[in-house]
């Protein structure tokens, strides 16, 4: 950047902060907004009493009183053509804001009186402070992101000279790539996303450096799948054996299509000695657990080990409970392991593990601690990947050699996000429900209401059935950051954050809890479970709620991933306004889960329109992929789920629903170029290797 002129150490530092390092970067410092003054016209040639645009040069400006407790500004605007004055009434502020020698543009119905023209309370538009000897233009401006360290105008002058040194830059992108997709020439798109000339080339050019931005990361993506998949993974695994003949025998319903179809596909990845790398998405209730079991498996069938971790201790107890009883029956000796678990018990797990008795372990991050060593993972499944951190998954990956690795997330994306995040994945989806039948119903109350819902947990207690009332979530309203940055804390604090109930949550609970059992109701049985219980309790309370003996159970979010009790028919999400509508659809998706359906009570004290407005899309849809592309719609991108894990990638452009077109088909062209040259070292492919290293090169 020293090859800039009047680069100095401050606005270096305010041109850092704002992400800026390099040339590139700044040519890549894309404008946030534009200001469209449409068209300007010449001072001097604006016909009087039509309204106008003009730009131009302040030449002074005067504050005249004219009556005690009344003044005006008068404004001098010059342009090349001549002059008018711009006045105002009574709005001393802008005596400071307005200055000699800014640049104005100023729109307005042009007078004329006393022999000189004026513009009598115009709107005006001041167009950048510092930038004393630009020439006038018109038409679309940009505004920039810009910092105490450096102004908005000399991002502006760094940004055009940055764009007059990095001019002769080739075009990294193939030329039949550009002809077939119909992409801008890539200087002409760097040139216009900062001076459109047009909204027409405009959008040319943020297509054009969308589809660079997506195709960036998918070849990043790919060359990664390349990579893992370079692994060699010993022996294939034997998908015929003995426990998963024995399984279908075990099981007491079939697999839906979906479910056998996902389990073929994930055979097929096993039986190969390439690693596998699947993700499997399906809604809440779809039934992936079950499908997961026959990887476990099929794993022990090959005498080699298998790992499933789970976000929350609360599930892992779950998979114990729910899938324990099928290893048993088909003789896998399997082990559940946690924090919390004890410290002998703990050795046990840990020599049996290492020396490779124990086939099947369940467990939480636990897993991925130092001292626990594997005879022979071959196998990984990760449940709702998106609540670790990259690191996370990879430290239990990095326990084997060769793993096959297999995630499952119930929150369903878009196919388009889905190649975004895990473009580096094979997807196996799961869109049908096992059991149709269970429909459940969503009402959003005002908090005055709550008595509709609390009627509607003792009615289903009447009917033997059991309610969840889920606690608000304190002090972490759902909320993105409002200048769309992304959150300064890794995916791993994150995860911690989300997982340990707040001190504040976990009083506002037990209030929740106290009231509710002591005052509304009384006669039942209200259990309590949070994250901070320990783990033998949480058993417990899960246990008991499960055998009916707790009728409702007070909860923080915890219950949100995977718990699964048939038998649970009622939910009710206090302040649902703080939390996202993935997360609502997944903890309403604890309820009308068996053959009876599920209703659900949103309750919440807000005012917003916007809240509301949002809340009551689930009152309409039940279906997860389109409430997924409508939360989308609405969040800020740069927060949409896991593209904090390209968090270094930076997407400045992309759209994930919107660009769903640019997306599909740079992931397409970048396996078909790295079919063709997975080195990227053809000759025509230079200029791209050389941008993509230097883009990529911190993204690990
Ligand atoms: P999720 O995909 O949300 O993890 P689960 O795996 O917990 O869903 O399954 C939800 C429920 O559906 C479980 O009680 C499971 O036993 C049951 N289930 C799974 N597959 C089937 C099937 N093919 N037929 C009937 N019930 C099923
Ligand atoms: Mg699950």
């Amino acid at each position: 950047m020293q090859v800039i002129p009047y680069v100095s150490a401050g606005r270096i530092e305010g041109l850092n902060r704002l992400g800026v390092f390099t040339l590139y970067d700044l040519i890549r410092h894309y404008p946030q907004r534009y200001n469209d003054f449409g068209d300007v016209t010449p001072i001097a040639l604006v016909p009087i009493g039509e309204k106008a645009t003009v730009l131009g040069r302040v030449y002074e400006v005067k504050v005249k009183p004219i009556r005690p407790r009344m003044t005006i500004i008068e404004v001098t605007l010059t342009d090349d053509s001549g002059m008018c004055y711009l006045s105002f009434f009574n709005q001393p502020w802008l005596a400071k804001q307005v200055a000699a020698g800014m640049m104005l543009v100023s729109q307005g119905i042009m007078e004329h009186n006393y022999g000189f023209r004026r513009m009598s309370s115009p709107v005006i538009t001041v167009l950048d402070k510092d930038q004393s000897d630009s020439a006038p233009s018109a038409g679309i401006q940009p505004v920039y992101a810009a910092n105490s360290g450096i102004s908005q105008g000399w991002v502006k002058r760094f940004v055009n000279e940055a764009l007059q040194k990095t001019k002769d830059m080739l075009d990294p992108l193939p030329a039949h790539l550009r002809l077939k997709h119909g992409l801008a020439d890539r200087r002409f798109a760097f040139w216009q996303i900062h001076h459109p000339s047009s909204m027409e080339d405009y959008r040319k050019a943020r297509e054009r450096l969308a589809f660079d931005e997506v195709f960036t990361l998918q070849l990043y993506l790919l060359r990664r799948k390349q990579s893992n998949q370079a692994m060699p993974s010993g022996q294939a695994i034997n998908v015929q054996g003995k426990a998963v003949q024995g399984l279908l025998e075990a099981l007491p319903f079939k697999l839906t299509n979906d479910q056998q179809k996902a389990v073929q596909e994930i055979f097929a990845d096993l039986a190969r000695t390439v690693p596998m790398s699947r993700l499997l998405m399906g809604d809440v209730g779809s039934g992936k657990t079950v499908v997961a079991l026959h990887a476990l498996l099929a794993t022990a069938d090959s005498g080699r080990q298998a790992a499933m971790m789970a976000p929350t201790e609360v599930l892992a107890i779950q998979y114990a409970s729910q899938l324990g009883p099928y290893l048993d029956r088909l003789q896998v000796r399997w082990a559940m392991l946690s924090s919390s678990t004890g410290n002998i018990e703990r050795q046990g797990i840990l020599s049996g593990l290492a020396s490779g008795e124990i086939k099947v372990v369940f467990g939480t991050h636990a897993l991925i601690e130092p001292d626990v060593g594997f005879a022979d993972l071959a196998l990984v499944v990760i449940d709702e990947q998106h609540r670790f951190g990259v690191n996370q998954r990879e430290a239990l990956r990095l326990k084997g050699q060769g793993v096959h690795y297999l995630t499952m997330t119930a929150t369903p994306i878009p196919r388009s996000q889905a190649l975004m995040i895990y473009g580096d994945l094979d997807v196996s989806e799961i869109r049908s429900r096992p059991r149709a039948m269970a429909q459940i119903t969503t009402r959003l109350l005002d908090r005055q209401q709550v008595g509709v819902a609390y009627d509607a947990i003792r009615a289903a207690v009447a009917r033997g059935e059991q309610a969840y009332i889920v606690c608000p979530l304190i002090g972490q309203a759902y909320e993105s950051p409002p200048d769309g940055s992304e959150p300064d804390h890794g995916p791993e604090e994150e995860l911690l954050t989300e997982y340990m109930d707040h001190e504040e949550n976990l009083r506002a609970a037990k209030q929740e809890h106290d009231f509710l059992s002591q005052q509304v109701f009384p006669e039942n049985r209200v259990g309590l479970m949070t994250s901070k219980l320990p783990a033998a309790e949480k058993r417990q309370v899960m246990e008991d709620f499960r055998a009916g003996l707790i009728n409702v159970l007070v909860s923080t979010t915890v219950i949100e991933v995977g718990v699964d009790v048939p038998n649970a028919t009622v939910m009710v999400i206090l302040d649902a306004d703080r939390f996202g509508l993935s997360q609502l659809h997944q903890l309403r998706g604890r309820v009308g889960r068996g053959d009876k359906d599920g209703e659900a009570y949103l309750v919440s004290g807000t005012n917003s329109e916007d809240a509301l407005k949002r809340l009551r899309i689930l009152e309409k849809s039940s279906n997860g992929f389109d409430l997924a592309e409508q939360d989308l719609m609405i969040r800020q991108e740069g927060d949409v789920l896991g593209i904090r894990q390209h968090g270094k990638a930076r997407l400045r452009l992309v759209q994930v629903v919107r660009d769903r077109k640019i997306i599909e088909a740079a992931n397409k062209e970048a396996a078909a170029l790295l079919d063709r040259d997975p080195g990227l070292s053809e000759p025509e492919h230079a200029v791209l290797a050389w941008e993509f290293k230097m883009l990529t090169a911190d993204w690990d």
